[in-house]
């Protein structure tokens, strides 16, 4: 198990950014501080050949430059909120609207564009690293001081990312994690091959800007039900653009459970992922259209990759029927993902 530190680049204002490749054996994995970006996160195919299974960028610029989350640590709050509005106490806060008339993703400056203070993690076990930022009260036009933490955290073939939040007055709060996964490597074609599962009864349908109606339905006999493993290509040909959907998780109860799995036939690569909060979005990379080009000069095209974030509901704040709740002084946000890597 070993940690290396590099150069990744500089920002325009100056600031060197570093990368920090986590290696034990299993799992390879790199990362850096500008956004708490994963950069690349390599996995055994049934071979044992190491790859690359997520989307991105060679160089801080592609990053800087980027507008679709590659890798990234979201907040703080992930996901929309209906026009950029929510209020706390009758109090109204307003936030950029940086996605049609929707707030998306914490904004304009968020958590992705920020710069982290990164420590190494070294255990007997395990070995990862913490991030921090202190966002401060009024950011992005959010209330209270936030004090944030990511901990990505790699023992055997598991991955864990781990966020936490304090803050000083009370806000919303929703972070997650938002990498591009192609389980067969970005250079060997799209996902719509793979398999994928999720456990989930129930889904939110969506208006035209994607905000929840607010009604929750099965998906019983639609082309939602993922309940059992099944190719992506067999169902999205029912959804005009493609997933881009929060399911309600089976049970509930914040505990750390299996959300979903996904499986690449081809490489015999295998993703689970747990998680400690109540949605999952599943978005399958409708948005990419070939403009962009990624590491290893691949370019990105429709459902080149898929995003499995799990979260708070989209839009929760505006959502009292919606399991959440804003973070208050005195307590902690936490949320706990995890992902296992295994073949078939
Ligand atoms: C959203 C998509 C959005 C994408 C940005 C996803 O989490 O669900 O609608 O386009 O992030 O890259």
């Amino acid at each position: 198990m070993q940690i290396t530190e590099k150069v990744f680049g500089e920002t325009p204002e100056g600031e060197t950014i570093f990368e920090y490749i986590l290696e034990n054996g299993q799992l390879k994995l790199k990362i850096i501080n500008y956004g708490a970006i994963l950069v690349e996160l390599h996995t055994p195919d049934r071979n044992g050949k190491l790859e690359d299974i997520i989307l991105g960028f060679d160089s801080l610029d592609g990053y800087i430059n980027d507008d679709t989350y590659q890798g990234a640590t979201i907040g703080r709050f992930a996901n929309r909120i209906k026009d950029g509005c929510f209020k706390i106490d009758d109090k109204e806060y307003k936030l950029a609207q940086n996605d049609g008339e929707n707030h998306l993703h914490g904004g304009i400056k968020a958590f992705n564009k920020v710069i982290w203070k990164a420590e190494k993690i070294e255990k007997e076990d395990s070995i990862g690293l913490e991030l921090s930022y202190f966002s401060k009260d009024g950011e992005e036009n959010y209330p209270g001081n936030l004090k944030s933490t990511v901990i990505y955290l790699i023992q055997d073939n598991t991955l864990n990312i781990y966020f936490k939040a304090f803050t000083d007055k009370t806000t919303p709060v929703n972070m997650s994690h938002h990498s591009y996964f192609n389980l067969n490597s970005a250079k060997n074609g799209n996902i719509l091959d793979h398999k994928i599962k999720i456990n989930a009864n129930q889904y939110l349908p969506v208006n035209k800007n994607l905000i929840p109606t607010g009604a929750i339905k099965s998906v019983q006999d639609t082309a939602m039900d993922f309940t059992e493993l099944t190719r992506i290509r067999k169902q999205i040909k029912n959804m005009s653009g493609g997933y881009d959907h929060n399911w309600v998780l089976n049970k509930n109860n914040c505990e750390l459970r299996l959300a979903a799995e996904v499986v690449a036939t081809k490489s015999g690569r295998k993703m689970e992922l747990s998680t400690t909060k109540p949605g999952l979005q599943f978005y399958s990379g409708n948005f990419l259209d070939g403009t962009m080009t990624g590491k290893y000069n691949i370019q990105y095209n429709k459902h080149q990759g898929l995003c499995l974030e799990p979260q708070f509901f989209p839009d929760s704040p505006n959502h009292p029927e919606f399991p959440f709740s804003f973070l208050r002084p005195n307590e902690i946000y936490e949320h706990s993902i995890r992902y296992r890597f295994s073949t078939i």
